[in-house]
């Protein structure tokens, strides 16, 4: 079989065979598709799409690219949540232990900030002394003990959609449902999950912009991992606004920690309950969604999430005693705060250009190389929907250094739209497609 002769037929829109898609993406991991080969197809992707089929098959063949995680031994069920990516979305540190407190595993394999995302590795990392890089035998024994785990994907975690992956991003071959479907989906069926509740963002903060491709997306991650007979349920999410009052490495260990103890914001919480209470569904521990929710509700309540947090932390190697002191207090010593410039109402604030002014502020990074800091970031006052006054503070923004907020700055002052009313509230929950 010839790669060519593959490449030529996805680009006249056939439907190609799972030996055909075995044969390029093998190929292309062992060295024997050259990459201008794997960019010629992944393009004819692009314009013709998969079928549902295809991207299964995809999706596996790309699983079985790496090693799948091991979970045997241990008591399930499985399962996780993966979000699309967003601004102050640190919803995975409340979520994790509030789910694993109603009895369901959380196998947990998370990303580091790119762009203007956030990472919940970048996150907890910035707890002193916790440990993301955590051995496979680790992982196992810190799900069974604490009910979940947190960790990064390894070398061997799907190799084939870490050079497939670099491959897209430099030849504009991202934004494809279909590769886009596979490349997350199996990342998540490799570390061991029964079931996955996607939240997939929509609007200006997330990677998809507009609630019809966000829908789209969840559909297709929905319908292809039912097909590799896993218990999929898509949720779309708002992310036009950061969610939280809190953009910030530490700042968001801080915030969840406020909604582990009963104190989260509105926005935050809602979100975390719904998908928590999806969780609980699809784990087979609560029969609907209303039911997951107040057992949710009562995991935080009754302190046991937190409990299981602080558990984590200490078998991550976090110290908590350091989390404690330096809770409230570890600021960058370099600060601004914006002032509202008219009276009126918030009428938003621009969740992608907070993203992107947080890179200079040292909260994310542009390059994977790149450092991250714990201490910088936003702490709002005001979000949409309040009425300010002009001149009332209405953000504090903290930067590793004078010169980061001077190049932060006009984008975080022009995230920030003030209306003479009050704004329309967005629903935070778009909409919910379950395969349950
Ligand atoms: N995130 C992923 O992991 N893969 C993609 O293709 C896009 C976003």
């Amino acid at each position: 079989m010839r790669a060519v002769d593959i490449i030529m037929k996805k680009r006249d829109g056939a439907e190609l065979s799972r030996e055909e898609i075995a044969t390029l993406i093998d190929g292309y991991v062992s060295g024997s598709v050259p990459d201008y080969q794997v960019s010629a197809w992944a393009m004819a992707v692009f314009f013709k799409g998969m079928s549902a089929h295809e991207t299964a098959d995809l999706t596996d063949v790309m699983l079985r690219s790496g090693k799948v995680m091991d979970l045997s031994g241990i008591t399930g069920p499985f399962v996780d949540k993966h979000s699309t990516g967003g601004v102050g979305d640190k919803v995975s540190l409340v979520l994790a232990p509030m789910v694993a407190a109603c009895g369901i595993k959380v196998p947990m394999m998370s990303g580091r900030a790119l762009g203007h995302t956030g990472g919940t590795l970048d996150k907890l990392e910035s707890i002193p002394g916790y440990r993301t890089g955590l051995s496979e035998a680790e992982f196992r024994e810190f799900i069974r003990r604490d009910g979940f785990a947190m960790t990064g994907q390894t070398s061997e975690t799907v190799p084939a959609d870490k050079k497939l992956y670099a491959l897209r991003d430099v030849t504009a071959t991202v934004e494809s449902i279909p590769l886009i479907t596979a490349s997350i989906l199996s990342k998540k069926v490799a570390e061991g999950a029964e079931a996955i509740v996607f939240d997939v963002k929509a609007g200006p903060g997330a990677f998809m912009k507009t609630a019809e491709t966000a829908e789209a997306l969840a559909q297709s991650l929905v319908s292809t991992g039912t097909a590799m007979g896993k218990r999929i349920v898509g949720v779309i999410t708002d992310m036009a606004e950061p969610l939280g009052l809190k953009v910030g490495n530490f700042l968001e260990v801080e915030e969840s920690l406020d909604c582990l103890e009963g104190a989260g914001p509105g926005d935050l919480m809602e979100v975390t309950y719904r998908l928590g209470a999806w969780m609980l569904v699809a784990g087979g521990a609560a029969k609907t969604v209303q039911e997951g929710e107040r057992r949710c509700r009562d995991a935080i309540r009754l302190g046991i999430a937190r409990d299981l947090f602080l558990a984590n932390v200490r078998s991550q190697g976090g110290r908590i005693d350091r989390l404690f002191e330096l809770r409230g207090r570890w600021r960058a010593k370099d600060s601004y705060e914006i002032l509202a410039p008219v009276s009126g109402y918030i009428a938003g604030i621009d969740a992608y250009k907070i993203g992107l002014a947080g890179v200079y502020l040292g909260v994310g990074r542009d390059r994977t190389t790149d450092p991250v800091y714990p201490d910088v970031g936003f702490v709002f006052k005001k979000k949409a929907g309040h009425e300010v006054t002009a001149g009332e503070h209405v953000c504090t923004v903290y930067g590793k250094d004078a010169a980061a907020i001077e190049t932060a700055l006009p984008l975080a002052v022009s995230a920030f739209a003030i209306s003479p009313s009050p704004p329309e509230a967005r629903p935070l929950i778009i909409k919910e497609i379950s395969a349950l």
